[in-house]
């Protein structure tokens, strides 16, 4: 099974996806750690190790997205690993409708197709209240502002692409841990 998830800072895409991965024994994509992994894998000179690390860095650090060519290009490595046959769930890509696209043209040409969408839907308020107590290195309140900011402006159109696709699921990610992996699951379940 290939799923996208999809949801604001803090709306549990981590926690839910990690799990849905153990359980139908697909891996794990998330964007957002292997660019912090990148960060800050740094050589003796404390300069980051990697290409993508040196080129992500500045967009990471302001909580800005880092532009789409690079993502587009690391995705397609990162997608044609011979460790992801067995299905993966991406989480923090795509980011914009350019990526979304892309992500389709990338799984046309390896021959394979996005299974669903999975859209953690979650208010505005806990979503800032639960950054706040998460505390990451970049979790200052400016970062965290700005990763609200560019959610609404960018990520919400994607909501509209996989809607018109017939790709995507809502989940009340508001409820408690358990009664959101339940719903995951009816809904997977019940599309399949
Ligand atoms: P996350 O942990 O998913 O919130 O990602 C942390 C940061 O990594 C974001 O604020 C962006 O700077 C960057 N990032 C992660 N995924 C993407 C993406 N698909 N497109 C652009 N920037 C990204």
């Amino acid at each position: 099974m290939r799923l996208v998830i999809l949801g604001g800072p803090g709306a549990g895409k981590g926690t839910q996806g990690e799990w849905l991965c153990q359980h139908l024994g697909i891996s794990w994509v998330s964007t957002g750690d292997i660019l912090r992994a990148a960060i800050a894998a740094k050589d003796s000179d404390g300069d980051c190790q990697t290409e993508l690390g040196r080129q992500a860095r500045s967009y990471v650090e302001r909580g800005e997205l880092v532009p789409d060519d690079i993502m587009i290009q690391f995705i397609q490595r990162r997608l044609s690993g011979s460790d992801l046959k067995a299905g993966w769930v991406l989480d923090g890509y795509p980011r914009t409708a350019f990526q979304a696209e892309e992500l389709d043209f990338l799984l046309e040409k390896l021959n394979q197709h996005l299974d669903y969408a999975l859209f953690l839907e979650v208010p505005v308020e806990t979503l800032l209240a639960r950054s706040l107590a998460r505390a990451r290195e970049d979790d200052t309140p400016e970062a965290i502002q700005r990763r609200l900011e560019a959610f609404q402006a960018r990520t919400v159109p994607l909501l509209e692409y996989y809607e018109m696709k017939q790709r995507l699921l809502y989940i009340n990610a508001e409820l408690p841990i358990e009664q959101v992996r339940q719903e995951i699951l009816e809904k997977l379940t019940a599309r399949a």
